[in-house]
């Protein structure tokens, strides 16, 4: 059974738009946790990216791995470092006025859950650190391919030589580079005594409250997404090794396989009734039926939002803007769950919200429902009627292509659900 547990946070005043997500994955034999922190700052993609792929791919069989891949997710819509100000300077002191204090609040209470074992903060920093000076990109100021540690040592039972396993994972990490100059270091900022700015960090939190806590920079140099993400996991599997995680990931960890998984087709499921492919989408979708205007959404993406802009929704995966929703309210709503449609001559049952494939033909087969088509035009129902593509007026696909139509089902004035269908090539 695949355990994996989704909190969901509401909103309150003076609070970001979007809160975090925390996916828990346990393994069945028990085991050491391990609590990784993705998207801290929002123009940093190799640092949430890398954590969806974990909750996405990977199934945990010892030990626990928790995720945050979205941590500050106002600030990845928008790609900045910080909406609200730099988040990783408050973790020492947050005013309760400031729009980040309940995600800074609510991950505190993580890190010091004491199951938590080892917690990974990630980024992707600027340059390549180097030892030695030896330009505006290679030097001992830049953050880039690091494993970032506050200090050697912390007093603690586990995992409290810091600087061994950062050593450790900066070693398998070389072992493996795509180019040579990509070679990861070990910073040590030794905030206590050095870094002032360190001190208000979310890993000089943790340390000071006695839990390991690490800082994986992948460089923002590398401009490369899935290049940036190879590196986050492969940081992350040798953590995984350190504190005894055993996993296994549905995919070869490598650079085309990852590109591949970053465009595999994804949907968004809201308020249930109601679904939209993310790939390929239309910038703009009229009437879009919404029968609460607090909108729910579900996909498999963790770095989907749906959020509310005015008169509209936005429908975003990270800092993609991929559609605009003009939503057409609904008081009143029914449920369906599943509706009797003929398509290419064979009839199946269609599950409420879905997409279906068809490659000639479709025909919704009429009950008491009210069916309509967007994209044809008939007066009334438009159960029975058999549709082919040339049917449908193009402008009303949702998918810049040309391919993907609503059919929408209602009972007199309330809206039931929908489902797609996307025509395809012959058969
Ligand atoms: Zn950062």
């Amino acid at each position: 059974m695949k355990k994996l547990l989704f909190l969901l946070f509401g909103v309150c005043l003076f609070s970001a738009n979007l809160h975090f997500h925390l996916y828990k994955k346990n393994g069945e034999i028990p085991g050491n946790t391990l609590l990784v922190i993705g998207g801290i700052h929002g123009n940093e993609p190799g640092g949430y990216y890398a954590p969806s792929f974990l909750i996405r791919y990977y199934k945990i069989i010892k030990g626990s791995l928790w995720v945050v891949p979205n941590l500050n997710f106002d600030s990845i819509i928008r790609f900045r470092r910080g909406v609200y100000g730099d988040m990783n300077r408050k973790f020492a002191y947050v005013s309760k006025k400031d729009k980040d204090y309940r995600i800074v609040k609510d991950i505190k209470k993580i890190i010091l859950n004491p199951k938590v074992d080892l917690i990974l903060n990630l980024h992707d920093g600027h340059g390549f650190y180097r030892n030695s000076w030896q330009n505006s990109i290679f030097n001992p100021a830049a953050w880039g391919q690091t494993c970032i540690i506050d200090q050697e040592k912390i007093k603690t039972p586990k995992f409290g030589n810091l600087g061994e396993i950062a050593r450790k994972v900066a070693k398998t990490l070389n072992q493996n580079l795509q180019k040579n100059y990509h070679f990861f270091n070990v910073k040590n900022t030794k905030t206590k005594f050095k870094d002032e700015q360190m001190r208000l960090s979310l890993t000089y939190f943790a340390i000071t409250h006695n839990k390991p806590a690490f800082a994986i920079e992948t460089s923002k140099n590398i401009k490369d997404l899935p290049t940036k993400i190879y590196y986050q996991l492969r940081a992350i599997e040798e953590f995984m090794k350190i504190v005894g995680i055993k996993y296994t990931r549905a995919f070869k960890l490598n650079i085309p396989e990852i590109k591949k998984l970053l465009k595999k087709e994804d949907y968004v499921v809201i308020n249930g009734n109601a679904i939209l492919p993310l790939n390929g989408l239309d910038k703009v979708i009229n009437y879009f039926p919404v029968t609460e205007k607090t909108i729910k959404y579900k996909s498999d993406n963790p770095l989907v939002a749906v959020v509310k802009e005015g008169n509209h929704y936005v429908l975003y995966e990270a800092y993609h803007r991929l559609a605009v929703l003009y939503p057409q309210y609904f008081k009143n709503f029914c449920r369906i769950k599943s509706i009797k449609v003929e398509i290419d001559g064979s009839v199946k049952n269609v599950k409420i919200p879905s997409i279906v494939n068809v490659y000639k033909s479709f025909r919704v087969l009429g009950g008491k429902k009210r069916i309509n088509i967007i994209g044809y035009s008939s007066k009334g129902n438009e159960a029975n009627i058999e549709i082919s593509k040339n049917k449908l007026i193009r402008r009303y696909a949702v998918d810049k292509n040309g391919n993907i139509y609503r059919v929408e089902i209602y009972d007199k004035k309330s809206f039931c659900g929908m489902f797609l269908v996307r025509f395809k090539g012959k058969k």
